[in-house]
This record gives structure tokens, sequence and C-alpha cells, in this order.
């Protein structure tokens, strides 16, 4: 146990049970949505510690999401980090121009990930 709740934006199954069953090997607790809008929902009613937001997804996609959480003072000091696809080379620089708190490139590697995502957690709050 981390303390840390993370939660996990994928409609990939695939993904969403590869990056949930690293992470909770490594301790986190994880919440999952597989819609955008689940996503906004369970992070308002929940407040993780971080957001891993998949980009495509049914519904919202992970941007409008993403902006969705920022919007709303209960979300939006939340870190949220993209799950991008590592083809789609536009894709990072339009996540952080978006105002997304990093990236980590689909397919993950699931050695780096626990660090990846204690690094993340372990960021001091920007000013937003
Ligand atoms: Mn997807």
């Amino acid at each position: 146990m981390t303390g840390h709740r993370i939660l996990l934006v994928e409609d990939n199954e695939r993904n969403l049970k590869l990056v949930r069953d690293v992470l909770q090997y490594a301790g986190y607790d994880i919440l999952e949505a597989r819609t955008g809008e689940q996503g906004v929902e369970l992070a308002q009613r929940s407040s993780p510690h971080l957001v891993l937001m998949d980009l495509q997804l049914p519904g919202i996609d992970g941007e409008q999401a993403f902006r969705l959480i920022r919007d709303d003072s209960r979300t939006s000091g939340i870190p949220v980090v993209a799950l991008t696809a590592s083809a789609m080379k536009d894709d990072r620089a339009r996540v952080l121009q978006a105002g997304f708190d990093g990236y980590l490139e689909k397919p993950i590697n699931v050695r780096a990930l626990p660090a990846q995502v204690l690094a993340f957690l372990s960021r001091e709050e920007p000013n937003r």
C-alpha cells in the first residue's frame, strides 16, 4: 500500500488490465473508468491523487475529459497524465500544450511504470 489512489481512464481492456495489474502490484489503489464521462465523475467523487487518461475514448475524448477535470474546483488540483500512442508524435506536443501534467507513451513499459507514476505523484504542485 502506498496510500495513493490512481484513476485510470482507458477503454482498451488489455491496456486497462495491464496498467491496473502493474500498479496494483506496486501497491497503488486503482480506480477504473472506461469512458471520459465516467472518468470525470469518478475524479469528482473519489479525489484520486493522479489520473492516467487515455486520449481516444468513446464519448468525450481524453482531452475534453481533462478540461472538465481542470475546470472543476473539486478536481482542478489533481495531476492528469495522458496516455498517448507512441506513433502519434503530434499527440505529445498537443497534450502538453493542452496543459496535461505529462504523458506516458503506449505501449506502456511495465518495468518503468511504477517509478514513472511515483515521479508524477512526487512533483510539487504547480501554480494553476
Ligand atoms: Mn482508447
